[in-house]
């Protein structure tokens, strides 16, 4: 037994290591990954239900390894935030999702085009003029940009993310805060921050409409945002069963793979010379 719990111990230990070593060589990649041009982004359209048309797109950022392919966000953006990336990141999707919404723009079709804010950006003090200057280089009108950020990057410290926000709002880009329902704080941050639009999490809507409690809080969570004048986006919507739901329960706007899942800059392009209308 005892040697048997000494090669066990073993056993684990060298598979610890194997994947500390993975996560190390990980990261030295992810270090290189900018310079490299193996970030990108791909955009994801948003459906507004009344004029069935699509009035926005969230930008979500991709990383090609030459070796390793397509690492997923929910392993690299972590890291990126971890090892301290996710600054610099953010800044190029920032850049990039503002050139490409100039193109749209240009193109003839006018989306607001909505990036995924990290909490260590909201950490910076100088982040609004950062977003000042990138809207100033790109030539974008700032109603054309909006943000997306979670309850744990607002609650961390709440009193500089409400003066922060504040300024955010000032220079005319809005604000919507990401999935809705997933946290842990209270709501009063709702009430506290200067935000126009509240993201349904994922989670609530992949089990509408039979599920009765989803359906109720989906319902109730929509008519808590209007009254407080936001307006509501579901996440993750995959059926028409849920687009129906959702619809008869006056969401704004729905996203997920019943209409698209992300795709390129140049296929959003065509995707908007569509008319989704008939
Ligand atoms: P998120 O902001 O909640 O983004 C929505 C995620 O749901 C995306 O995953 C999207 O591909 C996925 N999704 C959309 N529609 C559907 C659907 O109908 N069904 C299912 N099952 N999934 C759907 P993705 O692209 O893997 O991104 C994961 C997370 O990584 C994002 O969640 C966000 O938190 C983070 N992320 C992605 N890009 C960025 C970025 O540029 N900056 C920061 N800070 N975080 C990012
Ligand atoms: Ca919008
Ligand atoms: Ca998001
Ligand atoms: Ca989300």
């Amino acid at each position: 037994a005892k040697e048997k719990g000494r090669s066990t111990y073993h056993f684990y230990s060298a598979q610890m290591n194997a994947h500390g070593q993975e996560q190390l060589e990980l990261q030295s990649y992810l270090r290189r990954a900018l310079e490299r041009n193996e970030l990108f982004l791909q955009y994801q359209p948003k459906l507004d239900l009344r004029t069935r048309q699509v009035t926005g797109v969230e930008a979500l950022m991709r990383w090609r390894h030459p070796v390793l392919g397509l690492v997923s966000p929910a392993q690299f953006i972590p890291m990126a935030e971890d090892i301290g990336l996710i600054e610099q990141f953010g800044r190029w999707a920032l850049e990039v999702a503002c050139r490409d919404a100039c193109r749209w723009r240009d193109e003839g079709h006018p989306v607001q085009v909505s990036v995924n804010l990290s909490p260590r950006q909201l950490n910076r003090p100088q982040l609004a003029s950062e977003v000042a200057q990138v809207l100033a280089d790109a030539k974008l009108d700032a109603s054309l940009l909006e943000l997306e950020i979670t309850e744990s990057g607002v609650m961390h410290n709440p009193n500089r993310a409400a003066a922060l926000l504040q300024e955010l709002r000032q220079l005319g880009v809005s604000l919507a805060i990401d999935d809705f329902g997933t946290g842990y704080s209270s709501l009063s941050y709702l009430q506290r921050f200067p935000l126009s639009v509240l993201k349904i999490d994922r989670s609530f809507i992949k089990d509408l409409p039979g599920d009765e409690d989803a359906a109720s809080l989906t319902a109730g969570i929509i008519g808590l945002a209007h009254r407080l004048r936001m307006k509501v986006v579901a996440e993750g919507v995959e059926t028409v069963e849920q687009l129906a739901y959702l619809r008869s329960n006056a969401c704004d706007e729905i996203q997920g793979y019943y209409l698209s899942k992300p795709i390129a800059a140049e296929e959003i392009s065509r995707f908007l010379a569509v008319d989704l209308r008939n």
